[in-house]
Protein backbone atom coordinates (compact mmCIF):
# COMPACT_ATOMS: atom_id res chain seq x y z
CA UNK A 1 0.00 0.00 0.00
CA UNK A 2 1.31 3.38 -0.79
CA UNK A 3 1.64 5.44 2.54
CA UNK A 4 2.63 8.91 1.01
CA UNK A 5 -0.50 9.10 -0.91
CA UNK A 6 -2.31 12.07 0.03
CA UNK A 7 -6.07 13.52 -0.80
CA UNK A 8 -6.54 16.75 0.71
CA UNK A 9 -9.16 18.77 2.09
CA UNK A 10 -12.33 19.02 -0.32
CA UNK A 11 -15.07 18.90 1.43
CA UNK A 12 -17.05 22.32 2.51
CA UNK A 13 -19.06 22.93 5.80
CA UNK A 14 -17.26 20.73 8.22
CA UNK A 15 -19.09 20.11 11.81
CA UNK A 16 -15.35 19.07 13.18
CA UNK A 17 -12.51 21.54 12.23
CA UNK A 18 -9.68 20.22 13.37
CA UNK A 19 -9.42 16.28 13.98
CA UNK A 20 -6.65 16.52 16.91
CA UNK A 21 -8.17 19.15 18.85
CA UNK A 22 -11.17 17.43 19.05
CA UNK A 23 -9.97 14.16 19.89
CA UNK A 24 -7.87 15.80 22.73
CA UNK A 25 -10.92 17.85 23.88
CA UNK A 26 -13.58 15.45 23.63
CA UNK A 27 -15.86 14.09 26.63
CA UNK A 28 -19.01 11.98 25.87
CA UNK A 29 -20.46 13.05 28.85
CA UNK A 30 -21.33 16.71 26.97
CA UNK A 31 -23.23 14.68 23.68
CA UNK A 32 -25.83 13.47 26.62
CA UNK A 33 -27.18 16.94 27.37
CA UNK A 34 -28.67 17.50 23.58
CA UNK A 35 -31.02 14.58 25.65
CA UNK A 36 -33.82 15.67 26.91
CA UNK A 37 -33.15 12.21 29.34
CA UNK A 38 -30.17 14.23 30.59
CA UNK A 39 -32.50 15.52 33.19
CA UNK A 40 -34.81 13.05 33.78
CA UNK A 41 -32.90 9.78 33.72
CA UNK A 42 -35.47 8.34 31.34
CA UNK A 43 -35.48 7.89 27.72
CA UNK A 44 -36.49 6.21 24.48
CA UNK A 45 -34.40 6.09 21.31
CA UNK A 46 -37.51 6.33 19.25
CA UNK A 47 -38.83 9.82 20.93
CA UNK A 48 -35.39 11.16 20.93
CA UNK A 49 -35.08 10.37 16.87
CA UNK A 50 -38.80 11.63 16.20
CA UNK A 51 -40.70 13.08 18.67
CA UNK A 52 -38.34 15.46 19.78
CA UNK A 53 -38.40 17.23 16.61
CA UNK A 54 -42.42 16.62 16.01
CA UNK A 55 -42.55 18.92 19.12
CA UNK A 56 -39.87 21.59 17.80
CA UNK A 57 -39.68 23.58 14.44
CA UNK A 58 -38.95 20.96 12.57
CA UNK A 59 -42.11 19.47 13.05
CA UNK A 60 -43.26 20.33 9.58
CA UNK A 61 -39.86 19.28 7.79
CA UNK A 62 -39.57 16.40 5.72
CA UNK A 63 -38.26 13.48 7.68
CA UNK A 64 -38.45 10.63 5.29
CA UNK A 65 -38.92 10.80 0.84
CA UNK A 66 -39.56 7.25 0.20
CA UNK A 67 -39.52 5.94 -3.42
CA UNK A 68 -39.29 2.62 -5.40
CA UNK A 69 -40.75 1.67 -8.96
CA UNK A 70 -44.21 1.79 -7.73
CA UNK A 71 -44.25 4.67 -4.89
CA UNK A 72 -43.62 7.75 -3.95
CA UNK A 73 -44.27 9.44 -0.77
CA UNK A 74 -42.67 11.93 1.81
CA UNK A 75 -43.81 12.25 5.41
CA UNK A 76 -42.34 15.21 8.04
CA UNK A 77 -41.70 14.35 11.39
CA UNK A 78 -45.19 15.00 13.02
CA UNK A 79 -46.30 12.37 10.46
CA UNK A 80 -43.73 9.84 11.79
CA UNK A 81 -44.56 10.36 14.74
CA UNK A 82 -48.16 9.37 14.39
CA UNK A 83 -47.34 6.79 12.25
CA UNK A 84 -45.17 5.18 14.97
CA UNK A 85 -47.54 6.11 17.10
CA UNK A 86 -50.18 4.06 16.00
CA UNK A 87 -48.18 1.17 15.14
CA UNK A 88 -47.04 1.29 19.09
CA UNK A 89 -50.44 1.23 19.63
CA UNK A 90 -51.11 -1.84 17.54
CA UNK A 91 -48.41 -3.91 19.35
CA UNK A 92 -50.05 -2.68 22.80
CA UNK A 93 -53.33 -4.25 21.75
CA UNK A 94 -52.02 -7.52 21.38
CA UNK A 95 -50.44 -7.55 24.79
CA UNK A 96 -47.15 -6.73 23.58
CA UNK A 97 -44.82 -5.53 26.24
CA UNK A 98 -41.33 -4.07 26.92
CA UNK A 99 -38.36 -6.68 26.20
CA UNK A 100 -41.16 -8.86 23.85
CA UNK A 101 -38.96 -9.17 20.26
CA UNK A 102 -40.63 -7.94 17.53
CA UNK A 103 -39.70 -8.77 14.26
CA UNK A 104 -39.84 -6.98 10.98
CA UNK A 105 -39.37 -9.28 7.70
CA UNK A 106 -40.35 -6.89 4.86
CA UNK A 107 -39.10 -4.60 1.89
CA UNK A 108 -38.01 -1.75 2.80
CA UNK A 109 -40.87 0.29 2.53
CA UNK A 110 -42.18 3.36 4.72
CA UNK A 111 -44.12 0.62 6.85
CA UNK A 112 -41.25 -0.62 7.94
CA UNK A 113 -39.89 2.13 9.65
CA UNK A 114 -43.36 3.10 11.28
CA UNK A 115 -43.00 -0.98 12.64
CA UNK A 116 -39.51 -0.15 13.87
CA UNK A 117 -39.72 3.15 15.65
CA UNK A 118 -43.74 2.08 17.30
CA UNK A 119 -41.88 -1.13 18.64
CA UNK A 120 -38.99 0.90 19.66
CA UNK A 121 -41.45 3.17 21.43
CA UNK A 122 -43.59 0.82 23.43
CA UNK A 123 -39.88 -0.77 25.06
CA UNK A 124 -40.24 -3.68 22.38
CA UNK A 125 -36.60 -5.23 21.44
CA UNK A 126 -36.72 -4.86 17.17
CA UNK A 127 -35.02 -7.64 14.88
CA UNK A 128 -35.24 -6.40 11.53
CA UNK A 129 -34.49 -9.28 8.58
CA UNK A 130 -33.25 -8.28 5.36
CA UNK A 131 -36.32 -9.17 2.60
CA UNK A 132 -34.22 -11.56 0.71
CA UNK A 133 -33.54 -14.31 3.91
CA UNK A 134 -35.06 -17.91 2.54
CA UNK A 135 -36.66 -20.04 5.47
CA UNK A 136 -33.92 -21.64 6.90
CA UNK A 137 -32.43 -18.44 7.56
CA UNK A 138 -35.55 -16.95 8.99
CA UNK A 139 -36.31 -19.38 10.90
CA UNK A 140 -33.03 -19.87 12.66
CA UNK A 141 -33.63 -15.62 13.96
CA UNK A 142 -36.99 -16.36 14.86
CA UNK A 143 -36.00 -19.82 16.99
CA UNK A 144 -33.01 -18.00 18.70
CA UNK A 145 -34.80 -14.71 19.48
CA UNK A 146 -37.98 -15.87 20.54
CA UNK A 147 -40.03 -13.17 18.71
CA UNK A 148 -43.44 -13.64 20.09
CA UNK A 149 -44.56 -11.04 16.89
CA UNK A 150 -43.37 -10.40 13.12
CA UNK A 151 -44.44 -7.79 10.62
CA UNK A 152 -44.45 -8.96 7.56
CA UNK A 153 -45.83 -9.63 3.92
CA UNK A 154 -48.15 -11.71 2.79
CA UNK A 155 -45.65 -12.82 -0.16
CA UNK A 156 -42.74 -13.11 2.86
CA UNK A 157 -45.02 -15.05 5.30
CA UNK A 158 -44.28 -17.73 2.96
CA UNK A 159 -40.62 -18.12 3.99
CA UNK A 160 -41.67 -18.34 7.61
CA UNK A 161 -42.28 -21.37 9.16
CA UNK A 162 -44.70 -20.90 11.66
CA UNK A 163 -45.85 -24.01 12.49
CA UNK A 164 -42.19 -24.58 14.14
CA UNK A 165 -42.37 -21.10 15.66
CA UNK A 166 -43.67 -21.91 19.21
CA UNK A 167 -43.19 -18.60 20.66
CA UNK A 168 -44.29 -16.58 17.58
CA UNK A 169 -48.00 -15.68 18.86
CA UNK A 170 -48.67 -12.28 16.26
CA UNK A 171 -48.55 -12.03 12.48
CA UNK A 172 -48.90 -8.50 11.50
CA UNK A 173 -49.05 -8.45 7.54
CA UNK A 174 -49.07 -5.52 5.34
CA UNK A 175 -49.96 -5.83 1.94
CA UNK A 176 -53.43 -7.14 -0.38
CA UNK A 177 -54.33 -9.86 1.72
CA UNK A 178 -56.69 -12.89 0.03
CA UNK A 179 -59.45 -14.59 2.52
CA UNK A 180 -59.92 -14.45 6.06
CA UNK A 181 -57.19 -14.07 8.85
CA UNK A 182 -57.01 -16.73 11.03
CA UNK A 183 -56.38 -16.90 14.81
CA UNK A 184 -52.99 -14.18 15.58
CA UNK A 185 -52.97 -12.28 12.03
CA UNK A 186 -53.77 -9.14 11.94
CA UNK A 187 -53.93 -6.29 8.50
CA UNK A 188 -51.04 -4.01 9.39
CA UNK A 189 -53.48 -1.00 7.57
CA UNK A 190 -56.52 -1.86 9.61
CA UNK A 191 -55.26 -1.72 12.72
CA UNK A 192 -53.43 1.13 12.10
CA UNK A 193 -56.69 3.13 11.05
CA UNK A 194 -58.55 2.00 13.87
CA UNK A 195 -55.38 2.64 16.29
CA UNK A 196 -54.85 5.98 17.99
CA UNK A 197 -52.09 8.77 16.88
CA UNK A 198 -51.17 9.35 20.40
CA UNK A 199 -49.20 6.77 22.60
CA UNK A 200 -47.92 7.21 26.08
CA UNK A 201 -44.07 6.44 25.41
CA UNK A 202 -43.16 3.40 27.07
CA UNK A 203 -39.34 5.47 29.53
CA UNK A 204 -36.57 2.94 29.80
CA UNK A 205 -33.17 3.12 31.02
CA UNK A 206 -30.62 3.72 28.67
CA UNK A 207 -29.22 -0.01 29.07
CA UNK A 208 -32.28 -1.08 28.48
CA UNK A 209 -32.47 -3.42 25.35
CA UNK A 210 -33.53 -1.75 21.77
CA UNK A 211 -32.23 -4.03 19.00
CA UNK A 212 -31.04 -6.97 17.82
CA UNK A 213 -28.94 -6.87 14.63
CA UNK A 214 -27.92 -10.50 13.28
CA UNK A 215 -24.12 -10.08 11.58
CA UNK A 216 -24.01 -10.46 7.75
CA UNK A 217 -22.52 -14.11 8.24
CA UNK A 218 -19.21 -13.43 6.13
CA UNK A 219 -16.96 -15.59 8.77
CA UNK A 220 -19.42 -17.93 9.89
CA UNK A 221 -23.04 -18.35 11.41
CA UNK A 222 -24.38 -14.83 12.04
CA UNK A 223 -24.24 -13.86 15.79
CA UNK A 224 -27.40 -12.05 17.60
CA UNK A 225 -25.81 -8.53 18.74
CA UNK A 226 -27.90 -7.21 21.19
CA UNK A 227 -27.79 -3.17 21.29
CA UNK A 228 -29.62 -1.00 23.68
CA UNK A 229 -31.03 2.62 23.99
CA UNK A 230 -27.94 4.30 24.92
CA UNK A 231 -26.17 3.67 21.81
CA UNK A 232 -27.94 6.45 20.27
CA UNK A 233 -25.51 8.60 21.44
CA UNK A 234 -22.69 7.38 19.34
CA UNK A 235 -25.14 7.63 16.72
CA UNK A 236 -26.04 11.31 17.17
CA UNK A 237 -22.16 12.37 16.94
CA UNK A 238 -21.07 10.50 14.81
CA UNK A 239 -23.33 11.75 12.16
CA UNK A 240 -22.71 15.12 13.04
CA UNK A 241 -18.71 14.34 12.90
CA UNK A 242 -18.32 11.37 10.38
CA UNK A 243 -21.72 12.13 8.20
CA UNK A 244 -21.35 15.72 8.54
CA UNK A 245 -24.66 15.64 9.24
CA UNK A 246 -26.51 19.40 8.88
CA UNK A 247 -29.81 21.04 9.12
CA UNK A 248 -30.72 21.64 5.21
CA UNK A 249 -28.69 18.19 4.31
CA UNK A 250 -30.86 15.56 2.43
CA UNK A 251 -29.08 12.59 3.17
CA UNK A 252 -29.16 8.97 1.65
CA UNK A 253 -28.01 5.59 3.27
CA UNK A 254 -27.98 2.75 0.64
CA UNK A 255 -27.75 -0.11 3.49
CA UNK A 256 -31.13 -1.99 4.03
CA UNK A 257 -31.85 -1.90 7.84
CA UNK A 258 -31.53 -5.77 7.54
CA UNK A 259 -27.89 -4.93 8.26
CA UNK A 260 -26.82 -2.66 11.42
CA UNK A 261 -25.71 0.11 8.73
CA UNK A 262 -29.16 0.75 7.58
CA UNK A 263 -30.63 1.23 11.01
CA UNK A 264 -27.75 3.19 13.01
CA UNK A 265 -26.95 4.82 9.55
CA UNK A 266 -30.51 4.68 8.07
CA UNK A 267 -32.80 5.35 10.83
CA UNK A 268 -30.85 7.06 14.10
CA UNK A 269 -28.04 9.06 13.05
CA UNK A 270 -30.05 10.86 10.47
CA UNK A 271 -32.88 11.38 12.45
CA UNK A 272 -31.50 11.96 15.65
CA UNK A 273 -29.44 14.97 14.17
CA UNK A 274 -32.95 16.10 12.41
CA UNK A 275 -32.26 15.53 8.87
CA UNK A 276 -33.91 14.57 5.95
CA UNK A 277 -33.85 11.14 5.04
CA UNK A 278 -34.05 9.32 1.44
CA UNK A 279 -34.63 5.41 1.41
CA UNK A 280 -35.11 4.44 -1.82
CA UNK A 281 -36.37 0.27 -2.29
CA UNK A 282 -35.38 -1.91 -4.37
CA UNK A 283 -32.23 -3.36 -5.90
CA UNK A 284 -29.12 -1.70 -7.24
CA UNK A 285 -29.39 0.05 -10.93
CA UNK A 286 -26.32 2.50 -11.65
CA UNK A 287 -29.58 4.60 -13.50
CA UNK A 288 -31.84 4.11 -10.55
CA UNK A 289 -29.29 5.19 -8.22
CA UNK A 290 -27.70 8.26 -9.50
CA UNK A 291 -31.46 9.32 -10.63
CA UNK A 292 -32.25 9.41 -6.60
CA UNK A 293 -28.93 11.28 -5.68
CA UNK A 294 -30.24 14.04 -8.68
CA UNK A 295 -34.13 14.24 -8.09
CA UNK A 296 -33.99 14.59 -3.79
CA UNK A 297 -30.93 16.32 -4.26
CA UNK A 298 -28.93 14.46 -2.17
CA UNK A 299 -26.08 16.18 -0.46
CA UNK A 300 -24.50 13.15 1.73
CA UNK A 301 -24.00 9.45 0.54
CA UNK A 302 -23.51 6.60 2.47
CA UNK A 303 -22.86 3.49 0.92
CA UNK A 304 -20.42 0.64 0.32
CA UNK A 305 -17.63 -0.61 -1.69
CA UNK A 306 -19.13 -3.37 -3.81
CA UNK A 307 -21.75 -0.48 -5.02
CA UNK A 308 -19.00 1.69 -5.63
CA UNK A 309 -17.08 -0.71 -7.70
CA UNK A 310 -19.94 -1.50 -9.82
CA UNK A 311 -20.61 2.04 -10.20
CA UNK A 312 -16.60 2.18 -11.49
CA UNK A 313 -17.77 -0.84 -13.74
CA UNK A 314 -20.89 1.92 -14.84
CA UNK A 315 -18.23 4.00 -16.25
CA UNK A 316 -17.89 7.75 -16.57
CA UNK A 317 -20.13 8.33 -19.10
CA UNK A 318 -23.64 7.75 -17.06
CA UNK A 319 -22.85 9.87 -14.49
CA UNK A 320 -22.75 13.45 -17.14
CA UNK A 321 -26.14 12.33 -17.63
CA UNK A 322 -27.21 13.58 -13.97
CA UNK A 323 -26.92 16.47 -12.14
CA UNK A 324 -24.71 15.46 -8.75
CA UNK A 325 -24.13 18.80 -7.95
CA UNK A 326 -25.62 19.02 -4.59
CA UNK A 327 -23.55 16.28 -3.79
CA UNK A 328 -21.28 16.81 -0.84
CA UNK A 329 -20.09 14.03 1.13
CA UNK A 330 -19.60 10.45 0.63
CA UNK A 331 -19.05 7.55 2.67
CA UNK A 332 -18.61 3.50 2.43
CA UNK A 333 -18.44 1.45 4.83
CA UNK A 334 -18.72 -2.83 5.14
CA UNK A 335 -15.61 -3.64 3.41
CA UNK A 336 -12.15 -2.85 2.92
CA UNK A 337 -12.44 0.63 0.17
CA UNK A 338 -9.66 0.10 -2.74
CA UNK A 339 -7.52 2.84 -3.28
CA UNK A 340 -8.72 2.96 -7.02
CA UNK A 341 -12.06 3.31 -6.09
CA UNK A 342 -11.28 6.52 -4.57
CA UNK A 343 -8.71 8.25 -7.04
CA UNK A 344 -12.09 6.93 -9.32
CA UNK A 345 -14.45 8.85 -7.23
CA UNK A 346 -12.83 12.37 -7.09
CA UNK A 347 -11.87 11.81 -10.54
CA UNK A 348 -15.83 10.97 -11.44
CA UNK A 349 -17.82 12.50 -8.65
CA UNK A 350 -15.05 15.82 -7.74
CA UNK A 351 -15.46 14.21 -4.30
CA UNK A 352 -13.55 12.00 -1.95
CA UNK A 353 -14.90 8.67 -0.86
CA UNK A 354 -15.21 8.63 2.94
CA UNK A 355 -14.27 5.08 4.34
CA UNK A 356 -14.46 4.68 7.92
CA UNK A 357 -14.62 1.20 9.98
CA UNK A 358 -17.23 -0.40 12.45
CA UNK A 359 -18.98 -3.57 12.38
CA UNK A 360 -22.82 -5.09 14.07
CA UNK A 361 -20.73 -5.48 17.10
CA UNK A 362 -19.52 -1.92 17.44
CA UNK A 363 -22.92 -0.46 17.11
CA UNK A 364 -21.49 2.72 15.21
CA UNK A 365 -18.81 3.72 13.86
CA UNK A 366 -15.20 3.58 15.51
CA UNK A 367 -12.27 4.69 12.74
CA UNK A 368 -13.19 7.15 10.03
CA UNK A 369 -12.07 9.56 7.81
CA UNK A 370 -13.59 13.18 8.19
CA UNK A 371 -13.84 15.94 6.21
CA UNK A 372 -11.35 18.03 7.97
CA UNK A 373 -8.47 15.77 7.74
CA UNK A 374 -6.60 14.02 5.08
CA UNK A 375 -7.05 11.18 3.43
CA UNK A 376 -4.62 8.68 2.57
CA UNK A 377 -6.06 6.39 -0.05
CA UNK A 378 -6.56 2.69 1.54
CA UNK A 379 -6.73 3.64 5.16
CA UNK A 380 -9.56 3.66 7.22
CA UNK A 381 -9.03 6.49 8.64
CA UNK A 382 -8.68 7.21 12.58
CA UNK A 383 -10.68 6.74 15.73
CA UNK A 384 -13.22 8.38 16.48
CA UNK A 385 -13.22 11.20 19.44
CA UNK A 386 -13.56 9.20 23.18
CA UNK A 387 -12.42 6.25 21.48
CA UNK A 388 -8.53 5.10 21.99
CA UNK A 389 -7.55 1.88 18.81
CA UNK A 390 -4.67 0.04 18.68
CA UNK A 391 -3.00 -3.13 17.23
CA UNK A 392 -2.11 -6.06 19.92
CA UNK A 393 -0.07 -8.95 19.53
CA UNK A 394 -1.94 -12.31 20.46
CA UNK A 395 -1.04 -11.34 24.41
CA UNK A 396 -2.60 -8.15 24.43
CA UNK A 397 0.47 -6.22 24.17
CA UNK A 398 0.28 -2.81 21.87
CA UNK A 399 2.22 -3.37 18.60
CA UNK A 400 4.20 -0.13 17.20
CA UNK A 401 3.52 1.29 13.64
CA UNK A 402 3.15 -0.62 10.63
CA UNK A 403 3.21 -4.02 12.90
CA UNK A 404 0.12 -6.41 11.21
CA UNK A 405 -1.94 -7.53 14.73
CA UNK A 406 -5.33 -7.60 16.09
CA UNK A 407 -7.49 -4.68 15.95
CA UNK A 408 -8.62 -3.61 18.75
CA UNK A 409 -10.68 -0.94 20.94
CA UNK A 410 -10.62 0.19 24.63
CA UNK A 411 -13.90 -0.62 25.90
CA UNK A 412 -16.32 0.42 26.69
CA UNK A 413 -17.81 2.90 24.49
CA UNK A 414 -21.78 4.04 24.03
CA UNK A 415 -22.88 2.04 21.43
CA UNK A 416 -21.04 -1.27 22.28
CA UNK A 417 -22.96 -4.64 21.45
CA UNK A 418 -24.01 -5.47 25.79
CA UNK A 419 -24.62 -9.35 24.59
CA UNK A 420 -24.42 -11.87 21.61
CA UNK A 421 -28.28 -13.14 22.00
CA UNK A 422 -27.98 -16.38 24.22
CA UNK A 423 -24.11 -16.87 23.50
CA UNK A 424 -21.92 -15.27 26.56
CA UNK A 425 -19.59 -17.78 25.66
CA UNK A 426 -18.99 -15.98 22.31
CA UNK A 427 -19.77 -12.33 23.64
CA UNK A 428 -16.66 -13.20 26.30
CA UNK A 429 -13.97 -13.90 23.30
CA UNK A 430 -14.53 -10.35 22.39
CA UNK A 431 -13.40 -9.47 25.50
CA UNK A 432 -10.81 -11.88 26.29
CA UNK A 433 -7.80 -9.53 27.08
CA UNK A 434 -9.09 -6.99 29.63
CA UNK A 435 -9.85 -3.99 29.03
CA UNK A 436 -9.94 -4.37 25.10
CA UNK A 437 -12.69 -5.21 22.89
CA UNK A 438 -10.91 -7.81 20.22
CA UNK A 439 -12.52 -6.81 16.46
CA UNK A 440 -11.09 -9.82 14.44
CA UNK A 441 -10.18 -7.80 11.75
CA UNK A 442 -6.42 -7.80 11.29
CA UNK A 443 -4.82 -4.15 10.82
CA UNK A 444 -1.89 -2.17 11.07
CA UNK A 445 -1.56 1.53 12.49
CA UNK A 446 1.05 3.94 10.58
CA UNK A 447 3.09 7.00 11.85
CA UNK A 448 -0.02 9.38 12.14
CA UNK A 449 -2.21 7.35 13.36
CA UNK A 450 -3.90 6.18 10.40
CA UNK A 451 -5.26 2.49 10.62
CA UNK A 452 -4.63 0.18 7.80
CA UNK A 453 -6.96 -2.84 7.34
CA UNK A 454 -5.63 -5.90 6.10
CA UNK A 455 -8.26 -8.85 6.67
CA UNK A 456 -10.11 -11.26 8.79
CA UNK A 457 -8.00 -12.36 11.15
CA UNK A 458 -8.79 -16.03 9.19
CA UNK A 459 -7.83 -14.31 5.83
CA UNK A 460 -4.64 -14.12 6.46
CA UNK A 461 -2.09 -15.11 4.53
CA UNK A 462 1.36 -17.11 4.95
CA UNK A 463 3.56 -17.19 2.02
CA UNK A 464 7.14 -18.30 2.14
CA UNK A 465 7.26 -16.58 5.61
CA UNK A 466 5.33 -13.19 5.00
CA UNK A 467 2.33 -12.33 6.16
CA UNK A 468 -0.13 -11.04 3.30
CA UNK A 469 -3.18 -9.34 3.76
CA UNK A 470 -5.79 -10.10 1.19
CA UNK A 471 -7.04 -6.76 1.03
CA UNK A 472 -3.71 -5.16 -0.35
CA UNK A 473 -3.50 -8.23 -3.29
CA UNK A 474 -7.30 -7.42 -3.90
CA UNK A 475 -6.79 -3.60 -4.24
CA UNK A 476 -3.80 -4.15 -6.80
CA UNK A 477 -6.18 -6.78 -8.62
CA UNK A 478 -8.65 -3.98 -9.29
CA UNK A 479 -6.13 -1.70 -10.43
CA UNK A 480 -6.03 -3.66 -13.88
CA UNK A 481 -8.00 -2.65 -16.18
CA UNK A 482 -9.57 -6.41 -16.80
CA UNK A 483 -10.48 -6.90 -12.86
CA UNK A 484 -13.96 -5.84 -11.94
CA UNK A 485 -13.53 -7.71 -8.83
CA UNK A 486 -11.13 -9.93 -7.40
CA UNK A 487 -11.06 -12.25 -3.94
CA UNK A 488 -7.72 -13.61 -2.61
CA UNK A 489 -7.62 -16.72 -0.30
CA UNK A 490 -4.29 -18.50 0.84
CA UNK A 491 -4.24 -22.22 -0.37
CA UNK A 492 -2.22 -24.64 1.23
CA UNK A 493 1.27 -25.41 -0.59
CA UNK A 494 4.06 -28.09 0.44
CA UNK A 495 6.64 -25.49 -0.17
CA UNK A 496 5.40 -21.89 0.36
CA UNK A 497 3.09 -23.16 3.62
CA UNK A 498 0.22 -21.17 1.63
CA UNK A 499 0.07 -19.80 -1.90
CA UNK A 500 -2.37 -16.70 -2.96
CA UNK A 501 -5.07 -17.70 -5.01
CA UNK A 502 -7.29 -15.22 -6.46
CA UNK A 503 -10.56 -15.35 -7.89
CA UNK A 504 -11.27 -12.65 -10.29
CA UNK A 505 -14.53 -11.60 -12.28
CA UNK A 506 -13.74 -9.79 -15.34
CA UNK A 507 -15.06 -6.23 -16.53
CA UNK A 508 -17.69 -6.47 -19.53
CA UNK A 509 -15.28 -6.74 -22.59
CA UNK A 510 -12.68 -8.91 -21.72
CA UNK A 511 -12.50 -12.86 -21.97
CA UNK A 512 -10.63 -14.85 -20.12
CA UNK A 513 -6.92 -16.65 -20.70
CA UNK A 514 -4.04 -17.94 -20.24
CA UNK A 515 -2.32 -14.52 -21.28
CA UNK A 516 -4.64 -12.45 -19.63
CA UNK A 517 -4.03 -14.86 -16.00
CA UNK A 518 0.24 -13.80 -16.60
CA UNK A 519 -0.83 -10.48 -17.48
CA UNK A 520 -2.30 -9.97 -13.82
CA UNK A 521 0.32 -12.31 -12.46
CA UNK A 522 3.06 -9.83 -13.38
CA UNK A 523 0.82 -6.86 -12.82
CA UNK A 524 0.69 -7.85 -8.99
CA UNK A 525 4.53 -8.53 -9.39
CA UNK A 526 5.26 -5.32 -9.96
CA UNK A 527 3.01 -3.10 -8.50
CA UNK A 528 2.98 -5.17 -5.11
CA UNK A 529 5.59 -7.69 -4.45
CA UNK A 530 6.82 -10.85 -5.83
CA UNK A 531 5.40 -13.15 -3.12
CA UNK A 532 2.06 -10.98 -2.63
CA UNK A 533 1.45 -12.00 -6.67
CA UNK A 534 -1.14 -14.67 -6.97
CA UNK A 535 0.32 -17.96 -8.29
CA UNK A 536 -3.50 -19.35 -9.25
CA UNK A 537 -5.99 -17.06 -10.68
CA UNK A 538 -9.60 -18.48 -11.43
CA UNK A 539 -11.80 -16.63 -13.27
CA UNK A 540 -15.40 -16.40 -12.16
CA UNK A 541 -18.98 -15.39 -13.65
CA UNK A 542 -19.46 -13.97 -10.25
CA UNK A 543 -17.59 -14.07 -6.72
CA UNK A 544 -19.88 -15.23 -3.94
CA UNK A 545 -21.15 -12.17 -1.73
CA UNK A 546 -23.58 -11.74 1.36
CA UNK A 547 -26.35 -9.97 0.79
CA UNK A 548 -24.49 -7.00 2.53
CA UNK A 549 -22.22 -7.30 -0.62
CA UNK A 550 -19.24 -8.69 0.87
CA UNK A 551 -17.14 -11.23 -0.81
CA UNK A 552 -17.21 -14.37 1.39
CA UNK A 553 -13.70 -15.77 1.35
CA UNK A 554 -14.71 -18.70 3.38
CA UNK A 555 -16.71 -19.40 0.93
CA UNK A 556 -13.97 -19.35 -1.96
CA UNK A 557 -11.44 -21.11 0.82
CA UNK A 558 -13.95 -24.23 1.63
CA UNK A 559 -14.83 -24.96 -2.28
CA UNK A 560 -11.20 -24.67 -2.94
CA UNK A 561 -10.04 -26.93 -0.30
CA UNK A 562 -13.52 -29.07 -1.33
CA UNK A 563 -14.56 -28.64 2.48
CA UNK A 564 -18.31 -27.50 3.60
CA UNK A 565 -19.30 -24.47 2.85
CA UNK A 566 -20.89 -24.15 6.18
CA UNK A 567 -24.00 -21.25 6.85
CA UNK A 568 -24.95 -19.71 3.50
CA UNK A 569 -28.47 -17.72 4.62
CA UNK A 570 -27.05 -14.69 3.57
CA UNK A 571 -25.15 -15.36 0.67
CA UNK A 572 -26.66 -14.10 -2.61
CA UNK A 573 -28.47 -16.03 -4.83
P1 LIG B 1 -19.80 -12.10 10.48
O1 LIG B 1 -19.38 -11.42 11.72
O2 LIG B 1 -21.11 -12.78 10.61
O3 LIG B 1 -18.75 -12.94 9.88
P2 LIG B 1 -19.41 -9.57 9.17
O4 LIG B 1 -18.24 -9.43 10.06
O5 LIG B 1 -19.20 -9.31 7.71
O6 LIG B 1 -20.09 -10.99 9.34
P3 LIG B 1 -20.59 -7.06 9.83
O7 LIG B 1 -20.67 -6.75 11.26
O8 LIG B 1 -21.70 -6.59 8.93
O9 LIG B 1 -20.56 -8.62 9.68
O10 LIG B 1 -19.27 -6.48 9.23
C1 LIG B 1 -18.19 -5.98 9.98
C2 LIG B 1 -16.91 -6.32 9.30
O11 LIG B 1 -16.84 -5.72 8.01
C3 LIG B 1 -15.68 -5.81 10.00
O12 LIG B 1 -15.29 -6.66 11.04
C4 LIG B 1 -14.67 -5.77 8.87
O13 LIG B 1 -14.09 -7.04 8.64
C5 LIG B 1 -15.51 -5.37 7.69
N1 LIG B 1 -15.44 -3.91 7.49
C6 LIG B 1 -16.33 -2.97 7.85
N2 LIG B 1 -15.92 -1.75 7.49
C7 LIG B 1 -14.73 -1.88 6.90
C8 LIG B 1 -13.78 -0.97 6.33
N3 LIG B 1 -13.99 0.32 6.27
N4 LIG B 1 -12.64 -1.50 5.84
C9 LIG B 1 -12.42 -2.83 5.89
N5 LIG B 1 -13.26 -3.71 6.41
C10 LIG B 1 -14.42 -3.27 6.91
MG1 LIG C 1 -17.96 -9.99 12.04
Amino acid sequence: MDHSERIKVMTTGNNMKDYEETYRNFDWKDVEKVFSWYETGKVNAAYEAIDRHAESDRRDKIALYYSDANREEQYTFLEMKEKSNRFGNVLRKLGIKKGDRVFIFMPRTPELYFSFLGAIKIGAVVGPLFEAFMEAAVRDRLENSEAVALVTTPQLLERVPVKDLPALKHIILVGEIEGELGEGYYDFHKEMEAASPELEIEWVDREDPMLIHYTSGSTGKPKGVLHVHNAMIQHYQTGKWVLDLQEDDIYWCTADPGWVTGTSYGIFAPWLNGVTNVIRGGRFNPDDWYRTLEKYGVTVWYSAPTAFRMLMGAGEEIVKKYDLSRLRHILSVGEPLNPEVVRWGLKVYGRRIHDNWWMTETGGILIANYPCMEIKPGSMGRPFPGIQAAILDDQGNELPPYQMGHLAIRTPWPSMMRAIWKNKAKYDEYFRIPGWYISGDSAYMDEDGYFWFQGRLDDVINTSGERVGPFEVESKLVEHPAVAEAGVIGKPDPVRGEIIKAFISLRAGYEPSEELKKEIYEFVKKGLAAHAAPREIEFRDKLPKTRSGKIMRRVLKAWELGLPTGDLSTMED
